[in-house]
């Protein structure tokens, strides 16, 4: 059991380094304040919003859930992101995603002010990012960040090898690993001989979306295993690492579900109350 990386804990632990910092804001009468637009009825979008709505509530946060028709205009959409933009109760605000067809994705998620973007999306977080001057990153690649931190795991100068190159969890990964003075390699769907990369990983971080795809023949003894993976297998979560194989070589992986999963909510928290102190500092 001492092999894995427990998401569900560490989450928890952070919660409660979190709730003393709100508390402290508090004081500042600094509420942290996040907001999420949610257009249409997409069932999976709306399990996500809840659980950011269940965790932002227990910890202490203003949440506001701003719900939209599936038939809101472009501008009227552009107008909500405007509006959330000049708020100075919220310092972070989410547009989630998908949106439906007839509205531009890239152009609402422009819209909305770089330093409100606690999904780290903007073009603009994105280049500080990659600059080694990052504001906020998705969420995903931060909570990765954060467990790996609380476990005390070395990333200076190790070998850390990402398989799959997304937007949302790839990309920004490898960037906050070089970042962190790791040797990066980045894999895809066109890398040859993909097990000879992953075999050169200490820290081996899978994002592909495919169930179980990835098996001790794709990881060095002692490697650090990080499976972000989420898979809906005949009704059950799986990750993109088969567990049971895996863990014969890793030293630590994360397991799916406990992994994490939770923790891409904390980084979206952490992130939300790192704009909320800069708020209480401009305000001292
Ligand atoms: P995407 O579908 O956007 O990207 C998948 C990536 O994997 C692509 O870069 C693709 O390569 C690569 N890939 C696909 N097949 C292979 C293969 N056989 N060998 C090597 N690379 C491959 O996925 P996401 O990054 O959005 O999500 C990945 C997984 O993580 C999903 O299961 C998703 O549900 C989960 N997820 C979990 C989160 C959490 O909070 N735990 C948050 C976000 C995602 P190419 O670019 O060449 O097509």
């Amino acid at each position: 059991m001492d092999k894995i990386l427990d998401g569900k804990n560490t989450a928890i632990q952070y919660d409660e380094e979190m709730v003393q910092t709100i508390a402290s804001l508090k004081q500042d009468n600094v509420t942290p304040g996040l907001a999420v637009i949610m257009v249409g009825n997409n069932s999976a979008s709306e399990i996500y919003v809840r659980n950011k709505k269940r965790r932002a509530e227990k910890l202490g946060f203003n949440f506001e859930e701003i719900k939209l028709p599936e038939s809101i205009s472009e501008d009227e959409l552009l107008n909500e992101v405007n509006k959330l933009n000049q708020r100075d109760d919220i310092d972070g605000f989410i547009v989630q995603l998908p949106l439906p067809e007839h509205i531009s994705e890239e152009k609402i998620v422009n819209a909305v002010n770089a330093d409100k973007d606690v999904d780290g999306f903007a073009p603009y977080n994105v280049g500080k990012l990659f600059m080694n001057d990052p504001k906020q990153v998705p969420a995903t690649a931060k909570g990765i960040m954060l467990l790996l931190e609380k476990y005390n795991v070395e990333l200076d100068g190790k070998n850390v090898v990402i398989v799959g190159r997304s937007n949302i969890v790839g990309r920004p990964v490898a960037a906050l690993m070089l970042n962190a003075n790791a040797t990066v390699t980045v894999t895809h769907s066109h890398t040859k001989n993909l097990s000879e990369v992953t075999k050169q990983a200490d820290i081996l971080i899978v994002a592909i979306g495919k169930s179980e795809f990835i098996t001790s023949d794709y990881i060095k003894s002692g490697a650090v295993v990080i499976d972000v993976g989420m898979n809906r297998v005949d009704g059950k979560l799986s990750g993109d690492v088969d567990f049971d194989s895996a863990i014969k070589q890793a030293s630590l992986i994360t397991p799916v579900p406990g992994g994490v999963g939770p923790m891409t909510i904390t980084g979206l928290m952490y992130q939300t109350i790192e704009i909320a102190k800069k708020r209480a500092n401009a305000k001292r």
